[in-house]
């Protein structure tokens, strides 16, 4: 049965590729739509880090997202004959003494061993970087070259199905109808444009900008990844990307002056150099409040659904999330309530 499915998918990003990705994988036939403007997967760093510095607190269902990422990405990359996945160490300079503390006490736990390595001396007198509260290193730290997994996936799928480059009409949407064509599920993957939905559009997705700079720095290392107040991803030739800024009032995809100078001053917490900025880029990220994807049905249209939400970890989350949706779709399997927009529906229908 599930063989003879057609499945409509709208957005090509990170969550309409790793959508599309598992059906194909489920033999389903898959159309994708996407107008090319991607202000969000695009632009990403693609940095994978199992912790959340605030506290010290391993991120939300990480034991589950890194392994199966792992295999994701990598069982992509042999499908496409690319390489996008990078192991890249992260070293963390510690931003207070409370939070070396937290680190320390965390460090002991055997449920955060996959993810520290214990402080040694030479983390607490790091000299490629400031860190005058010691720094320390992350195990499972890894980062996705973004446009070359966009490009090859979109390649690959383009072999296996169909993708329509244009703005998704909606006018031309009657029932499980699109333009002509008769399809068994039309699933919305439009990141943070979902706004624009006339179907899901009612769904609380915060538009949170985000706006990285290129630099070229003569002492920054080219080995590793450094992380206070801002993180620098090393790209070759003494390049790195540096990152994010969180904005929440401005929804436009316009770099800022303010924004160039944020992420200058919290590098200044890293290095004393003064820099030279080559490039400068801004985003998009589809939050929510709670922090969690959103993704499920409509309440009243069955075969609409949505994929959504993934925020700042998209590159983490996407492939397991995806992986759960799609054996929702096909095999009846649960949504994780967490996920599950029913969240919403059920709070305003009660
Ligand atoms: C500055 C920045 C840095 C980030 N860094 C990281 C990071 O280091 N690690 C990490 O894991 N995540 C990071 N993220 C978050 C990550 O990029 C997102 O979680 C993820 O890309 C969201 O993917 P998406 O597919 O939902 O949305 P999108 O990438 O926005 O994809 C949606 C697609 O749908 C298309 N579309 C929308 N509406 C229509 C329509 N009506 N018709 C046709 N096509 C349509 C859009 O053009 C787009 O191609 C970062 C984000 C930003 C902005």
């Amino acid at each position: 049965m599930i063989e003879n499915k057609k499945i409509l998918v709208i957005g090509a990003g990170l969550s309409g590729i790793s959508v599309a990705t598992h059906l194909i994988k489920n033999k389903v036939s898959v159309t994708l739509v996407d107008n090319g403007i991607n202000f969000s997967s695009r632009i990403a760093a693609g940095m994978i880090n199992p912790l959340v510095f605030r506290r010290m607190t391993k991120s939300w269902r990480v034991d589950e997202f890194i392994p199966f990422l792992k295999t994701f990405y990598s069982s992509l990359e042999k499908t496409t004959n690319a390489s996008f996945l990078f192991g890249v160490p992260i070293r963390r300079l510690f931003s207070s003494e409370q939070e070396r503390d937290f680190w320390l006490e965390k460090e002991k736990r055997a449920d955060f061993e996959l993810y520290m390595h214990k402080v040694t001396k030479a983390d607490m007198h790091y000299p490629g970087a400031k860190n005058p509260f010691g720094s320390a290193r992350l195990k499972e730290t890894y980062f996705i070259e973004v446009n070359s997994f966009l490009t090859n996936t979109k390649q690959w799928i383009k072999t296996q199905g169909e993708i329509i480059h244009e703005q998704f009409d909606y006018n031309s949407l009657v029932e499980n109808t699109y333009k002509g064509v008769l399809y068994d599920e039309i699933v919305f993957c439009l990141g943070y444009l979902n706004k624009e939905c006339p179907l899901f559009g009612e769904l609380p997705l915060d538009q949170t900008k985000g706006q990285t700079l290129t630099i070229k720095s003569l002492t920054l290392p080219e080995n590793l990844s450094l992380n206070r107040k801002c993180f620098m991803l090393p790209k070759g030739n003494q390049t790195f990307k540096i990152g994010s800024t969180y904005e929440w009032n401005d929804p436009s995809t316009h770099v800022t002056v303010e924004a160039k100078n944020e992420l200058l001053e919290n590098l200044s917490y890293i290095i004393d150099e003064t820099v030279e900025v080559l490039d400068q880029e801004a985003g998009i990220r589809p939050t929510t409040r709670d922090r969690r994807p959103l993704i499920g049905t409509h309440h009243k249209h069955k075969n609409y659904h949505i994929v959504n939400g993934l925020g700042a970890k998209g590159y983490m989350l996407a492939p397991l999330v995806s992986k759960e949706f799609v054996n929702y779709l096909l095999k009846g399997d649960k949504l994780d309530p967490e996920v599950d927009i029913n969240r919403y529906y059920r709070k305003n229908n009660p």
